[in-house]
């Protein structure tokens, strides 16, 4: 059996329209459902990863930021953050 030249990668990301960003862990909720509020990690992003990713992000021609996670209000530097 001979292979054939391969053929061009097509699964290359070049649009993300919708991006879910997971600001942190916590939550100060504690529905039955979900076992976040569980974490004790203190895992989040700093203002300064996201700042250092927007270019990307306009880049990449993101339209929505969908905040998940636990409860994103709960991160300190949330405000600052969002308004880039
Ligand atoms: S992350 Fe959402 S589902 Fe989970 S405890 Fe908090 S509010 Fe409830």
């Amino acid at each position: 059996m001979t292979s054939g030249p391969l053929l061009p990668r097509r699964d290359r990301i070049e649009r993300v329209p919708v991006l879910i960003l997971f600001p942190h862990e916590r939550c100060n909720c504690r529905c039955l459902m979900c076992d976040i509020w569980k974490t004790t990690g203190r895992n989040q992003l700093s203002p300064e990863e996201v700042r250092s990713w927007t270019e990307e992000w306009r880049r990449l021609g993101v339209r929505r930021v969908v905040l998940s996670g636990g409860e994103p209000l709960l991160h300190p530097g949330f405000a600052p953050s969002a308004r880039r």
